[in-house]
């Protein structure tokens, strides 16, 4: 793609790698047909092309974002489907992240907009706050009926109950320390569903791990990041750095892909920042998903029992974005469950961080088709690996919902993960 930015532009490092990003992209238009919004809405637009085009527009411009611009990128999910299929290997997560900075700097959004983004990067990384938001969010479903569309969803998406909290701590290994790896709490995770976390200690430890929490890792700053909110982004990042420095693991167990895609972008994030850059690419290199852990260790003690049969969810933040389709799904075949896939698995689900509270019908709809694409498997148990997609399609899908790390961990002699689902169904 023909770019025409001024010299003086192409100095401000962002924009050398855009301009870098917009040129690969030959205009080939495979990437539509990926692309969840295209395919909800088949407007050039809402399709990963059309965003490019109009990214490429806003920056080359200088100017504050148009508001149909921001409109077109405020409703790309950010799942990286279009990156899986795109044939020129454009870039285009790191395309899109600025983009979400330039707007966040220079458009005003409604006010309604911007207060409930504040709100939310305000209270979705702080876990204490983020439960007492729940409890208010439960003790307020009876009005959901009359309330407006962003606000009725948020509150829909509360769950009815919460289960206590419950830190890993430290756990030590089971037998001879094979390695000390550090898990990430988590934020929005550890409130809704700390069992996943739990059932990974249980499951690593009994492969020759000690696991712990390092004391001072908070928010991994995917939310703010998303949002634009760079600033916050990367004061998350810089915190969880200096703390995992500190307790110096082997590896970093994430079981929210969502968070693990943006703790292994941490080297490119600040890769302009002198200080930072080095020690941010050495965590990011230290980082992975809890089914690359796994499968680094090997499975073991698998048990003999008759198995559910289990349809597999492939989150897009580990399928598109950190290129590992089928590795839990072939840890839950090693562990002797029978694993199916939908139809259209490279599709997101529509939970995507917030998107499910920012861009609700979009989401409604993804839920809806996701959810149908994984009833038909007849499967008795959907797995996946992302705290917000197992939210989401357990909003809609008629099958329970957990997280494959917990499938994984009961068939090594863990407890069953079927029975604690009921809190977070509503
Ligand atoms: S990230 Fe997803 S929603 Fe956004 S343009 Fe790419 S495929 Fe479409
Ligand atoms: S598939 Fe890649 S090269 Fe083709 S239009 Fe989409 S982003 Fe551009």
């Amino acid at each position: 793609m023909e770019t025409r930015f001024t010299n003086k532009q192409l100095h401000q490092a962002p924009i050398k790698v855009a301009n870098d990003i917009l040129r690969t992209c030959v205009h080939c238009v495979f990437c539509t047909a990926t692309c969840p919004t295209y395919v909800v809405l088949g407007d050039e637009l809402d399709s990963p092309r059309g965003r490019i085009y109009q990214i490429k527009d806003m920056l080359e411009s200088g100017k504050p974002a148009p508001a149909n611009t921001v409109k077109h990128v405020d409703r790309c999910l950010s799942c990286l489907s279009c990156m899986t299929t795109c044939p020129s290997g454009v870039d285009y997560m790191h395309l899109v992240d600025h983009a979400r900075v330039y707007i966040e700097d220079t458009h005003k959004r409604p006010l309604p907009d911007s207060a409930l983004r504040i709100l939310l990067a305000m209270v979705l990384p702080r876990p204490k706050l983020f439960r007492l938001s729940l409890i208010g969010a439960r003790l307020m479903k009876p009005l959901r009926a009359v309330l407006p569309g962003r606000l009725k969803n948020m509150i829909g998406i509360a769950p009815d109950s919460l289960p206590k909290a419950d830190p890993i701590g430290t756990v030590k290994a089971q037998g001879e320390t094979r390695m000390r790896v550090a898990i990430l709490p988590g934020c929005a995770q550890q409130v809704l569903a700390p069992r996943i976390n739990r059932a990974a200690a249980r499951l690593m430890s009994r492969l020759g791990c000690e696991v712990f929490e390092a004391e001072g890792v908070g928010c991994c700053g995917a939310l703010t990041h998303h949002m634009g909110k760079e600033a916050a982004a990367l004061a998350a990042a810089r915190q969880n750095i200096e703390a995992w420095e500190r307790a110096n693991p082997d590896l970093i167990a994430i079981t929210a892909s969502g968070c693990g895609s943006t703790v292994k972008d941490y080297g490119f994030m600040l890769k302009d920042d002198p200080a930072w850059a080095d020690r941010a690419a050495a965590i990011s290199a230290k980082a992975r998903d809890i089914s690359e852990v796994i499968a680094e260790l090997g499975l073991e003690g698998v048990e003999e029992f008759e198995k559910p049969r289990v349809a597999y969810h492939a989150p897009c933040s580990l399928q598109h974005g950190q290129k590992n389709l089928d590795g839990p799904a072939d840890l839950l075949k090693t562990a002797g469950f029978a694993v199916s896939t939908p139809k259209n698995a490279h599709l997101c689900c529509g939970s995507a961080g917030t998107y499910n509270i920012m861009q609700p019908e979009m989401a409604v709809e993804l839920g809806g088709r996701k959810a149908k694409s994984l009833d038909v498997l007849d499967a008795e148990v959907i797995a996946t690996g992302n705290i917000g997609c197992l939210i989401q399609i357990g909003e809609y899908a008629g099958t329970p919902v957990v997280h494959s790390i917990e499938l994984l961990d009961w068939a090594t002699g863990g407890p069953s993960p079927l029975a604690p689902l009921a809190p977070l169904k509503n």
